[in-house]
């Protein structure tokens, strides 16, 4: 799977990078690597699968430690299958000039954060191929080396476990994790925006009308389409029904009615998103931010900020500014759980948001891309600095007042 920050999607997958928190895994070939704790869910839910039903029904002779073990490593290996999946599609894209600095493993796969889109047809086809051809080759080559360690396997599907008695953990793993692989593969390549094969398709089209919105939303309505169907096929397995490879049962019925929503929500917002895009166009942040705003000092007291601001004017932040420099936001939510007898002595400058964590922008960042920014990060403004001087505040009103008035202008032309 693979995101643009903006279409990080919502609800079902709002993965809201500054609010949910997770374990930063370091980097490979430039590309920040992030775990999700959502990652956990999917990681646990293997090794129970495997170490609870599938192992056990292979191997019989096996002890409770060894099929733990293996287990575990067979779903290490499915999170690693699924990082270098993100990975092939950076590193085609780097090629390609789009720039993908950071990789997310969360609950329903992997995500790799795009800056920008990519810029021709031929860079969006070839960066949505790298991964899911990635995952294919990592399935035959699991599967091969399953082969040569094991020897040459005759497996009847409706009784695996006779020929697979007497395969070693290692080859045990490999031959679990080849077929996984080859199904994840399979699986992006559905024709659904923004799964890959819908990025694929997105391409094609764009390649024939030249018209990116139009291909964008005909991709996006067939990955809707693709997640009702799932949500369909999902619920009917709920409900106890055979699906054909799905199979039945209420886990995998639940698991795949959510990643039908999922997908559903991802593909409208996609495209949604791109509609944004295009109407901004290229208008940079310092055309639209605001700067009817007060500042304050970071010497003064909270007594003061409450009695002159907050209770004065309707403004719910002040930027804390000395000179020309921003040293930091106080908000309302800031000073509420400050007791009211500390309000005389406390200084703004000791309950503000310090600048270092605070989200900046600069004046010439694309007003898209402040507008994903700011839900992706969930903040309600953006100082917009420039050499550490406050040029002014964006909000989503800002943008959105553009928008409603039709001032952004088409989209540069593309090649
Ligand atoms: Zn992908």
């Amino acid at each position: 799977m693979k995101a643009n920050q903006v279409n990080a999607p919502r609800g079902a997958g709002t993965y809201r990078h500054g609010q949910v928190k997770g374990l930063h895994l370091g980097s490979i070939a430039g590309v920040d690597i992030d775990l999700d704790w959502s990652l956990l869910i999917i990681f646990a839910l293997i090794t129970m699968a495997l170490s609870g039903g599938v192992l056990p029904n292979w191997h019989a002779d096996w002890g409770q430690t060894k099929v733990l073990l293996t287990s575990i490593a067979a779903a290490t290996l499915f999170v690693a299958s699924i990082l270098l999946h993100e990975l092939a599609h950076a590193v085609v894209g780097r090629r390609f000039g789009v720039r993908i600095s950071r990789i997310t493993l969360f609950v329903f796969g992997g995500m790799a954060h795009m800056e920008g889109e990519p810029k021709t047809w031929k860079a969006e086809l070839w960066m949505a191929i790298a991964g899911p051809a990635a995952s294919l080759a990592l399935g035959i080559l699991f599967l091969s080396l399953a082969q040569f360690i094991a020897g040459p396997l005759d497996i009847d599907p409706e009784h695996p476990a006779e020929a697979l008695a007497h395969v070693g953990p290692v080859a045990t793993v490999l031959l679990w994790l080849g077929p996984i692989n080859i199904i994840l593969g399979l699986f992006n390549l559905v024709p659904g925006f923004p799964l890959d094969g819908g990025r694929v398709l997105r391409a094609v089209l764009w390649g024939i009308t030249g018209d990116l919105n139009r291909s964008t939303l005909m991709a996006a309505s067939a990955g809707q389409a693709f997640g009702w169907t799932l949500m369909a096929m999902g619920f009917a397995m709920i409900l106890g029904l055979r699906v054909p490879v799905f199979g039945s049962g209420l886990v995998g019925g639940l698991w795949l009615a959510l990643i039908g929503w999922f997908l559903g929500n991802a593909a409208r917002q996609s495209y949604q998103m791109r509609l944004i895009e295009d109407r901004l166009g290229r208008l940079p942040v310092s055309r639209v931010m605001h700067h009817d705003y007060r500042v304050i000092e970071p010497s003064t007291t909270v007594q003061q900020l409450v009695d002159d601001g907050f209770l004065v004017f309707s403004q719910r932040a002040y930027p804390v500014v000395a000179g020309d420099t921003l040293y930091g936001i106080i908000s309302m939510e800031d000073v509420r759980p400050l007791q009211r007898d500390q309000w005389p002595v406390q200084r703004v400058a000791d309950l503000m948001t310090p600048l270092n964590r605070l989200h900046t922008v600069g004046p010439s960042t694309a007003a898209s891309k402040a507008l994903s920014l700011l839900a992706e990060k969930g903040v309600n403004q953006f100082p917009v600095l420039e050499d550490g001087q406050l040029l002014g505040l964006v909000t989503r009103e800002d943008i959105l007042k553009w928008m409603v008035l039709g001032l952004g202008g088409p989209a540069a032309p593309r090649a």
